[in-house]
């Protein structure tokens, strides 16, 4: 099972990009370099706990 995963900006908390990955075959969390709008750079993305809700 693949779930949405959140990539939450650190320096602002906005959410700005969602992958999918399966928890059970990759359950660290994952963490990438992303630009970021708000902050107008390159901040460091964390995986979110919060799920993408449509
Ligand atoms: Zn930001």
């Amino acid at each position: 099972m693949r779930d949405i995963i959140a990539l939450k900006c650190e320096e602002c908390g906005e959410i700005n990009y969602s992958i999918t990955k399966n928890k059970r075959t990759h359950p660290e969390k994952f963490e990438v370099s992303k630009y970021c709008k708000r902050d107008k750079k390159h901040t460091k993305h964390k995986e979110s706990r919060d799920t993408i809700k449509n």
